[in-house]
């Protein structure tokens, strides 16, 4: 492999909001050789973010998240454009959030302004895409895909869907859950598909969100309503697949209907509603994120369960992390795809992702084992909501406040 100090290409592959980090971080932070050139191919067309309309899909993105966009100057300009803070986060089985069997957090508890906010990926996508155009030696490419991947003693070669041949340094993979990179290069993955499918779509309540994101724990799967800057709550219904597939096929009064029972009437009346959209969900870690040449990032590296709204947070960790062993390899002298650079970043995020993931997979399937097992989870819910120190632990985690990835980061800010 080449040493990171001579003219280098590194590829990414996928312009999702974690490739896009990766890349800007790369460029901005300035831990590249000068002569280094950042490439991202991205299957799907540029995005354009609407400002007059509240894009589809939307994330709950923590501080840490924050500070890392915060350290290209990209977190003012996202809540210049459109964000909502959510200050407090109600979670709850049974009947209402005041009921025995809840949680309840607020940002205050703990001396922060929130605990969060709701972002489009439209609006992250766009942002960063924007940045990425005023440096000279970073590139997007649109619509195109990544056909193949080959290791040479240089590196690694790709083939696109435009018949062009791209040597690399380094590729980061940033394809997504179903990455064909992680594919091509055979690294290995263990999958578990729960059956279950995510519903989402924008809808206006009777009564106001209060800044206030919601998570009703059902037998079927968690219901979560997201706070939008708009008014309206974005939901997020995990449903085993044949009951997403029947809701489905409602019309707008009929899902309205069925939301409204499974709501609790916690916003009171619900609707109108906008288009729904649905989303297969799958488990998936990577054993191993990295071969010579090759890493793997984000939803690449690890798809968890949507119930926390912790899947683009921990990608863009991975981006962080990522970016800060690159440069570290640059100074040192060593090849940006060298191994033993690559499985320094592997042992700094692996730990942390599959903790989360057995988190989130154990808490889902708490939740869906039968109404007997329900008084027992009353009584844990209610031991965590009456300990302050649990609270505190719980919500601190959840920010990302003190998550070491992020300490390069802040010095970069200051
Ligand atoms: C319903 C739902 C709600 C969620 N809510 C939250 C939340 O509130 N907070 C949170 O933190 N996370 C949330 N997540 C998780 C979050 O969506 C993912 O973790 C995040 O999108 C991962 O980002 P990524 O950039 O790694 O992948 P993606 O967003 O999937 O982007 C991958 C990109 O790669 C491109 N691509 C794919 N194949 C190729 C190829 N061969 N060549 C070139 N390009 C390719 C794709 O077009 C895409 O643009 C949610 C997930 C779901 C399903």
């Amino acid at each position: 492999m080449r040493r990171a100090n001579a003219a280098s290409t590194l590829l990414i592959a996928g312009g999702g909001p974690v490739g896009l980090t990766v890349a800007a971080l790369l460029v901005a932070h300035r831990g590249l050789a000068p002569d280094t050139t950042v490439r991202v191919l991205e299957s799907r067309p540029a995005v354009a973010w609407d400002p007059d309309t509240t894009g589809a899909r939307v994330y709950a993105l923590s501080r840490a998240s924050q500070l890392i966009l915060d350290s290209l100057g990209l977190w003012q300009v996202i809540l210049g454009r459109r964000a909502c803070a959510y200050r407090r986060m109600r979670v709850w089985e049974g009947e209402g959030p005041d009921g025995r069997a809840a949680l309840d957090f607020a940002s205050a508890d703990i001396g922060e302004p929130d605990l969060g906010h709701i972002v489009e990926d439209s609006l992250l996508r766009h942002t960063l895409q924007e940045f990425l155009a005023r440096f000279g030696n970073a590139q997007v490419d649109f619509g195109v895909s990544i056909e193949s991947v080959r290791s040479t003693n240089r590196g690694i070669e790709l083939g696109t869907s435009e018949g062009e041949t791209v040597a690399a340094d380094l590729l980061v993979a940033a394809d997504g859950g179903a990455s064909r990179v992680r594919t091509l290069m055979g690294l290995p993955v263990a999958a578990c598909d729960p059956d279950q499918t995510a519903l989402v779509a924008h809808v206006e309540s009777e009564l106001p969100h209060a800044e206030t994101a919601l998570q009703r724990f059902l037998s079927t799967g968690p219901l979560a309503f997201l706070p939008l800057a708009d008014g309206r709550s974005s939901i997020v219904w995990s449903l085993p697949t044949a009951e997403a597939d029947r809701l489905t096929a409602l019309s707008d009064a009929g899902f309205l209907d069925a939301l409204q029972a499974a709501s609790g009437n916690v916003l009171g009346r619900l609707g109108p509603i906008s288009q729904r959209a649905r989303f297969a969900l799958r488990t998936v870690h990577a054993q191993r994120y990295c071969a010579p040449g090759a890493v793997l990032t984000g939803d690449a590296a690890h798809s968890v369960h949507p119930l926390a709204g912790q899947g683009m947070n921990l990608g863009l960790l991975d981006a962080a992390c990522l970016a800060a062993e690159l440069g570290r390899a640059r100074h040192r002298g060593d090849g940006y795809g060298d191994l033993a650079v690559l499985r320094r970043y592997e042992r700094r995020r692996k730990g942390d992702n599959l903790t989360m993931l057995l988190a989130f997979d154990a808490l889902d399937r708490l939740f869906r084992l039968p109404g007997s097992a329900a008084p027992l989870r009353a009584l844990g819910l209610g031991a965590v909501d009456r300990s302050r120190v649990a609270k505190r632990l719980l919500m601190r985690r959840a920010l990302g406040i003190d998550h070491p990835v992020l300490r390069p980061l802040r010095r970069t800010a200051a």
